[in-house]
């Protein structure tokens, strides 16, 4: 190392799949930085980027502006994550200051690598959404089929395995920066695709599942947080999707009228609230007391298998009747009579499991998409 290179300036990069952030200012291993927002929308949170230059120093990275981000909330007890091999993703030492910068956090860093990457959560990349998908397609027993495409042309993948009568949807990352929800459809798959697995081989027999493990590639590879390439946030979309706007979510909804849905999930990440939780479908218009109940015995399940699940912490519950139809757990319970849910992973933590190096990551995700099948497969039992 020469004098030159401890105090050159880092260099920040994002111009990569994912990636997002705005470089305001660089001194020495200091930098101030802002969020890009979606592409024709208000929404910004997720942030994706490289430092380099800065092995062996501490690095300062202030992003400003947090205050108006789409879930101010979700910066209070948030710790950013951190990889020097971009394979396995730690946090950093990161505090949340509301009053300076119009909301500032504060990354403090010393990188051993030559290299680092920072994200709101450890991404998952469009190539390995095309591995993933090239892997399971190639298992025994899957097919593949486009669905539709998106409007930068991009497919929209799913897998179909099992030979059971009940059809089950497993669709993720309608909102592209919840990295966790493709996570778990990695978990999902190589489970499901394991010729010894047994909670795999007894579902395929029970079952016809459809697997959409991203459902908004454009987002994705834009670096968004919440929508699609026409800024459309897709989880408002499923009452009336349309060639225009929501072309992704018009052909998912097309062939599961094809099929019929008994079982749905629908895999999320929430910003503010540290736990994992379901959101239902209470407020549809054809709801039933054992349409609510068969939806309450698998949350039971699945509660009694993991401790990564938890029943106490979620979002309020609509009154009868108000349901939002143009959400996909509630239109598909509504239309097709479905228990379907939606699944929320932390950006943070479990707050009642913590784990201080890694926080909520892919591992936890992955595992907590096995007991989500093997609940699944007691539920129908
Ligand atoms: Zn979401």
């Amino acid at each position: 190392m020469t004098p030159d290179s401890l105090s050159a300036p880092i260099s920040i990069d994002a111009g990569f799949d994912s990636g997002n952030i705005e470089v305001l200012s660089i001194e020495g291993t200091s930098a101030r930085l802002a969020i890009r927002r979606d592409h024709q929308s208000e929404f910004f949170q997720w942030f994706h980027f490289r430092v380099s230059g800065g092995a062996g120093r501490t690095l300062e990275l202030k992003i400003t502006g947090l205050a108006s981000a789409a879930y101010p909330d979700g910066w209070v007890g948030y710790r950013a994550c951190v990889s020097e091999d971009r394979d396995t993703w730690y946090r950093a030492e990161t505090r949340y200051d509301a009053a300076e910068g119009g909301g500032t956090m504060t990354i403090r860093y010393t990188p051993q690598a030559a290299t680092c990457s920072f994200a709101y959560f450890a991404p998952y990349s469009m190539e390995r959404h095309h591995d993933l998908v090239a892997e399971a397609a190639a298992s025994e027993g899957v097919a593949h089929r486009v669905l539709g495409r998106s409007l930068d042309g991009q497919p929209i993948d799913c897998l179909s395995l099992g030979e059971g009568e009940k059809q089950v949807w497993l669709i993720a990352r309608q909102h592209p920066g919840e990295s966790m929800a493709e996570w778990w459809m990695e978990g999902a798959l190589d489970m499901l695709t394991d010729p010894a697995d047994p909670h795999a081989r007894k579902l395929r027999q029970l079952c016809r599942f459809h697997i959409v493990p991203n459902c908004n590639p454009d987002g994705s590879r834009r670096g968004h947080l919440r929508t699609n390439a026409a800024g459309v946030n897709l989880n408002r979309e499923w009452l009336e999707p349309s060639a225009e706007r929501s072309p992704e979510v018009l052909a998912i909804r097309n062939a599961m009228d094809e099929t019929g849905v008994h079982f749905a999930m629908d895999v999320h990440g929430d910003e503010a609230i540290p736990a994992v939780f379901f959101a239902g479908f209470e407020g549809i218009p054809g709801w039933t007391e054992a349409q609510g109940e068969a939806y309450r015995r698998y949350r039971t399940i699945l509660e009694r298998r993991t401790p990564d699940f938890q029943t106490k912490r979620g979002y309020p519950v609509a009154r009868p009747g108000k349901a939002n139809l143009s959400m996909a757990t509630n239109q598909i319970a509504q239309r097709f009579g479905a228990v379907s849910m939606t699944l929320e992973m932390p950006f943070k933590d479990n707050d009642d499991l913590p784990d201080p190096a890694q926080g909520w990551s892919p591992e936890r995700s992955k595992l907590l998409a096995r007991e989500c099948l093997a609940s699944l497969l007691e539920w129908l039992a």
